[in-house]
């Protein structure tokens, strides 16, 4: 149906001219065949750039050249882009960066591509060209690598997280096993992909109906402490120390991928302590990099009594050196003390227990009530010793 668009016969129309020929390509293919929504269309064509380029002006087409480095043109047709690239094949690579020139092979092509389910093309008579049986594995929803897994994988490793990224949105079952393996295999060059790149493809996964397994897969594996390692690049530049824990570095990657912190957490069952120190530390990474206000003492009782040490001590570098202008004198000193030792950090005093002894039944009414007794607490600035627990109980239970 995706050739039924007048748009897309019309593109195909005026860059086949002339002996070249123009096909559907990637994920536009994969999805029409899966019947799923397709979020951007795009073409491969044996024209070079300059061709593309001169037919579609001619047509009276808006034309942007988006990525001419690598061929890439937009084109814009009934308000609908077109990203027309002419063929690439591979020379070699680095990793990283592929070295191409321009071809007219189809089939070269496709063999750069990362997954059989999104190397097929389509060309304008519909008819479907599946080099490496990329069908069957959309019909059995594999996500299988083109060629050698650990192959692929050297040749850049965000492959490893798109594979997890593809499998979390479109497969069923268990990963495909050698690509699991290359993936496990090959985990350690993760750490020279850059944290935008893995931003993009995590979210995606995220995004997928099966993302909870991948995730556990990827936690399995060790593929996932892999990431918060790359990651640790992350957070605009701040440097994780390479023996952080895994809970702050998964903070961090909680601040990398904000909007989805509180799926993350529902992802990893995380318990209510490793909760509070991930919201804690975010809002504090938050705070501390956005300098949006000044850190009073309270602020900075709050998040010592947190039991987030780790915290403690970035938000002191951060702010140690400019006092007056972020942080108050007071809670300066404050910060000092405990950083060094001299304070000792205050223990709230209330357990759960005690509110059943006073004749709470359990339940969501002692988490309320344990909430307001700790507000009551911060507010007196935490106080210490005999009585303070008797005092709290008897104002919360009035
Ligand atoms: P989406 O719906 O998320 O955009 P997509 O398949 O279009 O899915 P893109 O990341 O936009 O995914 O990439 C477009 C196509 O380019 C892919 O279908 C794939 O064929 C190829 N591709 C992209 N990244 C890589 C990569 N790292 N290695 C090999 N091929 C890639
Ligand atoms: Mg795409």
């Amino acid at each position: 149906e995706l050739l039924a668009l007048p748009a897309v016969q019309a593109v195909m129309t005026v860059m086949n001219g002339g002996g070249e020929e123009t096909r559907l390509v990637g994920g536009a293919v994969r999805n029409a065949l899966m019947g799923d929504k397709i979020a951007d269309i795009d073409m491969a064509t044996t024209a070079l750039p300059d061709v593309v380029m001169n037919r579609a002006r001619q047509a009276g087409w808006k034309v942007i050249p988006t990525g001419i480095d690598h061929g890439t043109v937009t084109v814009v047709v009934d308000h609908i882009p077109f990203e027309i690239t002419t063929l690439r094949e591979d020379i070699e690579t680095d990793g990283r960066h592929a070295v191409v020139r321009f071809g007219r092979s189809f089939e070269a092509d496709a063999i750069r591509r990362d997954f059989t389910m999104n190397a097929l093309s389509m060309d304008i008579s519909g008819t479907l060209h599946d080099y490496f049986q990329g069908l069957e594995d959309i019909k059995h929803r594999r996500v299988r690598f083109i060629g050698d897994a650990h192959q692929r994988i050297r040749e850049d490793y965000l492959r490893i997280l798109r594979f997890f990224r593809f499998h979390a949105v479109y497969g069923r079952g268990a990963p495909d096993p050698e690509g699991l393996l290359a993936s496990i295999s090959g985990s350690h060059g993760l750490a020279q992909i850059s944290a935008e790149r893995i931003r993009v493809e995590l979210l995606k996964l995220l995004a997928g109906e099966g993302s909870v397994s991948a995730m556990e897969y990827m936690a399995d594996s060790g593929i996932l402490l892999r990431i918060l390692d790359g990651v640790v690049l992350l957070a605009r530049g701040r440097r994780l120390p390479r023996q952080a824990a895994s809970i702050e570095k998964l903070a961090a990657y909680a601040v990398l991928v904000r909007e989805d912190a509180d799926r993350l957490r529902e992802l990893l069952r995380l318990s209510n302590d490793e909760q509070r120190f991930l919201d804690n530390y975010a809002l504090v990474l938050e705070r501390v990099e956005s300098r949006r206000d000044i850190w009073e003492v309270d602020d900075i009782r709050r998040i010592v009594v947190q039991k987030s040490a780790l915290c403690v001590l970035r938000v002191f570098e951060a702010l140690k050196g400019e006092p007056g202008r972020y942080i108050t004198p007071d809670a300066l000193t404050l910060l000092e003390r405990y950083v060094s030792g001299q304070e000792i950090v205050p223990v709230f005093p209330l357990r759960g227990a005690d509110f059943l002894e006073h004749g709470i039944p359990k339940g969501p009414e002692v988490g309320r009530l344990m909430e307001r007794a700790r507000s009551l607490w911060f507010e007196d600035a935490c106080p210490q010793g005999e009585g303070v627990s008797e005092n709290l109980l008897k104002r919360v239970l009035n």
